[in-house]
């Protein structure tokens, strides 16, 4: 957390930097700051070089991408600033928090909301799909909402990022970053293509329709083992009341085979998400 003198100049220049954490993540810290001419709040992401020992050279060139991508359900970069230690990203503020805190508050989601979130989600991931970008690393800390109002729109953070900064050193050590969402092809390191952000949909989609995760573990290695296996299960319990349209669209999504996967595009005219499905009334 650095003091505000080690801003870069130039960012202190546009932007007051304001004493409020919004988050912390892996490898930033998240701000809040204000543009000193527009007034406009935005989130100032402060990532520590240190996470990034020996992919400095991909830096520039994946945040100059991701400064170009533009999308209602995506956070966009607006400025970048270097220091000798750290990068800072000035992008949207989205400061009605992740959609975890509001998971854990509500416990699930019913099936129209859950299809509101997840048809976002869909629509942001297309969006980047469609330009060659994979999220690789989509779980609810990294959804964050837009505002506190009720209906405010998701959006997807962190994209891109996650090619620069997570290897798979890092997915096997940072055991307090719960792996839950990750496809089983990054695990058996076979692939890390767009199937595997699908993949993620499909954990988050089961995972907001009942409150947890299709696969679990005692310990790292039978989480790990778990998803490799590659199956799951719609228990009684939780997933009488949950209509059919739904379990078939997250068994599309938690195909095994990265190629057999639906993909997001396929998923946006699937009657669960378009609202032809009879268990709910038609999305706005
Ligand atoms: P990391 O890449 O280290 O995981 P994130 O970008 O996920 O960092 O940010 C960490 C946390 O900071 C998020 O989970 C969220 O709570 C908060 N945060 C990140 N970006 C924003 C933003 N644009 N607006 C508001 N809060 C944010
Ligand atoms: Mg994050």
């Amino acid at each position: 957390k650095p003091p505000s003198s080690s801003y870069p100049r130039e960012l202190r220049k546009r932007y007051e930097v304001l004493n409020k954490t919004l988050g912390v993540g892996t490898f930033a810290v998240v701000k809040e700051c204000v543009d000193k001419v527009t007034g406009i709040h935005c989130a100032l992401k402060i990532i520590m070089k240190k996470a990034l020992i020996g992919k400095e050279h991909m830096l520039t060139t994946e945040l100059n991408i991701l400064t170009a991508v533009q999308h209602p359900n995506i956070v966009s970069l607006h400025q970048l600033y270097e220091t000798p230690d750290a990068v800072c990203i000035v992008t949207d503020l989205a400061s009605g928090g992740e959609l975890f805190q509001q998971l854990l508050k509500r416990g699930n989601y019913d099936e129209v909301d859950a299809s509101r979130l997840i048809a976002q989600i869909l629509e942001g991931v297309k969006y980047l799909h469609e330009r060659d970008i994979v999220h690789r690393d989509l779980k609810p800390e990294n959804l964050l909402f837009k505002s506190t109002l009720a209906d405010a729109p998701l959006m997807i953070t962190d994209f891109g990022l996650s090619k620069i900064l997570n290897n798979h050193d890092d997915i096997l050590m940072t055991a307090c970053g719960t792996p839950g969402y990750v496809a089983p092809e990054v695990l058996m390191q076979t692939g890390h293509g767009k199937p595997v952000d699908c993949w993620s949909i499909g954990v988050i989609m089961y995972t907001i329709l009942c409150g947890y995760t299709p696969f679990w573990g005692e310990d790292q290695a039978s989480l790990f083992e778990a998803i490799m296996s590659g199956e799951f299960e719609f228990e009684e319990e939780y997933w009488s009341d949950i209509s059919d349209s739904a379990k078939d669209l997250i068994t599309r999504f938690l195909t095994f085979e990265p190629q057999d996967r639906i993909t997001a595009a396929e998923a946006l005219t699937h009657p669960w998400i378009t609202g032809s499905t009879s268990t709910q009334s038609s999305r706005i």
